[in-house]
């Protein structure tokens, strides 16, 4: 998998990159993740991105031309499977889009900064626009690394027990049963017996009847999905 991530500030991107299951898929070369400062492609001496807003108002918004420039550089080298941008008001990011993008060949990622792109932008380039919540965020470069991360945790090679990431909540549409490990008695908070027992059935019909439960608990809405 190949991502490129468009973005005014690589520096908020380097850390996720850096560290645990990423940073292991991108040395294995599962994934390689290429920042492109949009600085680059700015116009003029000043390298200019963006532009206050056409009838006024706070806030400035970012140009068409650099990212224009920048894309099709970028489409001009390979294909692209989807040309993403982080925003509020797009379609709210889930286990099943993550499911889905896994499997992704090659994607290119936008940040936006200030009060966003230009409409332009994304009538033209954008095929996909995805939210990571509903509240609002400085830039799109932390909703990209939480895409990103996301996605590679799910390419094949990356997690060492790869059917680790099948029981993690919301495959299923359920949430995860509880964890436990050593020791098996903390001040007398004791490991339900049937983790213990050895019995791989036993375990599995418990961890499923937590899962429900847990689900049922906090989050019926997407317990109805599952049914
Ligand atoms: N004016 C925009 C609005 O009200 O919808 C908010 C712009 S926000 C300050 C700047 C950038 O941060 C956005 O262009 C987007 O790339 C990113 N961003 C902020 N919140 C986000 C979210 N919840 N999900 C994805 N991207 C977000």
């Amino acid at each position: 998998m190949h991502i490129d991530i468009i973005t005014l500030h690589p520096g908020l991107l380097e850390s996720p990159f850096q560290h645990s299951i990423v940073k292991r898929a991108i040395e294995k070369k599962l994934v390689e993740v290429n920042f492109i400062n949009l600085r680059d492609y700015g116009i003029g001496n000043y390298k200019q991105v963006d532009d206050s807003p056409f009838g006024g108002g706070a806030g400035m918004v970012m140009t068409i031309e650099p990212i224009a420039k920048c894309i099709e550089e970028l489409k001009a080298k390979r294909t692209y499977d989807e040309v993403i941008y982080l925003s509020p008001d797009g379609e709210l990011f889930n286990q099943q889009m993550a499911n889905h993008f896994s499997m992704a060949k090659n994607i290119i990622l936008l940040c936006g900064h200030y009060k966003g792109v230009d409409e332009r932008v994304r009538e033209l380039f954008i095929t996909k626009e995805i939210s990571i919540g509903d509240y609002v965020l400085s830039g799109g470069e932390l909703p990209a690394a939480i895409f990103c991360d996301a996605i590679i945790r799910l390419l094949p090679g990356v997690l060492s027990d790869e059917t680790s990431a099948l029981s993690d909540s919301f495959q299923d549409n359920l949430l995860a049963p509880p964890v436990y490990t050593r020791p098996a008695d903390y001040k007398g908070l004791k490991v339900p017996d049937v983790l213990l027992s050895g019995d791989p059935k036993q375990i599995e019909n418990w961890r499923h009847e937590q899962s429900i439960e847990r689900t049922q608990k906090r989050r019926p809405d997407i317990l109805k999905k599952h049914e």
